[in-house]
């Protein structure tokens, strides 16, 4: 199939001039910085690494720029070893952000997702680029390429790459990248897939060469011993369901983590498996972590968990995939939730369309 033809099919939804002032800013740039949310999850390095690799393939200095370090479940990843952690080695980062003439944020929406490395993001004096798929960013970014109806930043990476006419630069690599940010953001092909085309985002990935099984293998179904025994525990000794309210709801302590030899992203997943009871339309889980309780919530049937995640822990995400940080006791974040549980019944009421899309 021509260049052309795969134009037409897949940058339909892309403004097009927002596209042409992102190629007219990749190439007038040199040295490109990446750069994506705290605790990065797939779609974030995937989509920083997927640029990366289009971006070398053109001729650019391009550097990938995280917040703190990935999992290790990422780690397959081609140009995983490349990427720069702000926590491990700040003076490099500093200095790459510095020299940067063009910083690509991505599957962010507002400063304060970068942590500790938002300031030297926002500090840079080099023009910034948002590509993001979350709701209501913030406007940080010269160009801002938002799209909340998009699965992951990996799909709107590919129609962006689609719609600036780069397509034929998209390396293998590139494409494995891409298409592990759409695998893991939504859990192969099993949540927000809004548009049916996304199948022929697959399609074109895979005529790359992409080996979709040992995405899916490595990125989503792999994990150590350890992260299993717990994820048992948690299942069966601190899985609380809300009938009443739809709402299933697991705590994890710092004690109990460390029982268990608990390692970043050892608890991926977890939050998800509540949603198989029959009836439970959102479940919540929260884990102590060192500087916060880290919150996690999922949903089913359009039920805004974004709304509970921005309203009681000062978060947001998606409505059927959100976040946030609650700093207090375990156990006051748990109550806080319980306490509020009626003021979110009101979106379990059958017919309720006030947030469908
Ligand atoms: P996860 O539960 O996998 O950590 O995050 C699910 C979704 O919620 C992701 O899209 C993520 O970007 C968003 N999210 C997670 N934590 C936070 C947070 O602390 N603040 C905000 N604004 N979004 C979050
Ligand atoms: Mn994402």
């Amino acid at each position: 199939m021509s260049q052309v033809s795969q134009r037409v099919k897949m940058d339909k939804l892309i403004d097009s001039e927002k596209a042409k002032e992102l190629r007219g800013l990749i190439e007038e740039s040199e040295r490109i910085v990446l750069t994506c949310h705290v605790r990065p999850d797939g779609d974030a390095i995937g989509s920083t690494l997927g640029l990366w690799h289009l971006l070398r393939t053109m001729g650019k200095d391009a550097c990938v720029v995280v917040p703190d370090k990935a999992p290790a479940s990422l780690s397959f990843l081609p140009g995983f070893k490349e990427i720069a952690v702000y926590t491990c080695h700040a003076s490099f980062c500093t200095k790459t952000v510095e020299e940067a003439d063009l910083i690509i944020c991505c599957d962010f929406n507002t400063p304060s997702r970068q942590d500790s490395l938002a300031p030297l993001i926002q500090g840079a004096h080099c023009r910034k680029v948002l590509v993001d798929h979350h709701q209501e960013p913030d406007c940080f970014a010269d160009l801002m390429i938002s799209y909340p109806d998009m699965s992951s930043t990996c799909e709107l990476v590919f129609r962006l790459i689609a719609a600036m006419g780069l397509y034929g630069d998209v390396s293998l690599d590139c494409a494995t990248c891409l298409l592990a940010g759409i695998i893991t953001d939504t859990r192969n092909f099993t949540v927000n897939c809004k548009h049916y085309d996304l199948y022929e985002i697959l399609m074109r990935l895979l005529e790359k060469g992409v080996d979709k099984e040992r995405i899916v293998k490595e990125a989503l179904n792999t994990r150590s011993y350890n992260s299993l025994k717990l994820e048992a525990y948690a299942l069966s000794e601190k899985l609380e369901t809300f009938p009443a309210h739809k709402c299933a709801l697991i705590t994890l302590s710092k004690e109990e983590l460390d029982r268990f030899h608990y390692e970043r992203g050892d608890s991926e997943g977890l939050v998800n498996r509540p949603l198989e009871v029959k009836g439970m339309v959102y479940s919540i889980f929260m884990r102590e972590d060192p500087d916060c309780v880290k919150v996690s919530a999922r949903s089913c049937n359009n039920f805004p968990v974004s709304e509970i995640c921005k309203d009681l822990y000062g978060g947001g995400g998606h409505l059927q995939a959100a976040g946030g940080e609650f700093y207090g006791t375990l156990e006051d974040c748990r109550r806080l939730l319980i306490d509020s549980f009626d003021k979110y019944d009101v979106y379990l009421t059958k017919g309720n369309n006030q947030h469908r899309k």
